[in-house]
């Protein structure tokens, strides 16, 4: 699967995962939050392109 050098990523469970590089192999991935009030730290945040193996 061929990698997006511009999007790093270690979730190697995703079905999106490059698997030989640590990167996504989508063209553009879209970020969210997972919580409806402000993001304050890394963890209420999320890839919401996911998606399982
Ligand atoms: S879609 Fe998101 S979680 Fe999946 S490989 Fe790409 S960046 Fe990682």
């Amino acid at each position: 699967m061929k990698s997006n050098k511009s999007i790093g990523c270690l979730v190697t469970e995703c079905r999106f995962h490059a698997k030989s590089e640590p990167m996504c192999s989508l063209e553009s991935i879209q970020v969210s939050k997972n919580k409806p009030t402000a993001a304050t730290t890394e963890s209420d945040t999320e890839c919401a392109s996911f998606e399982q193996e």
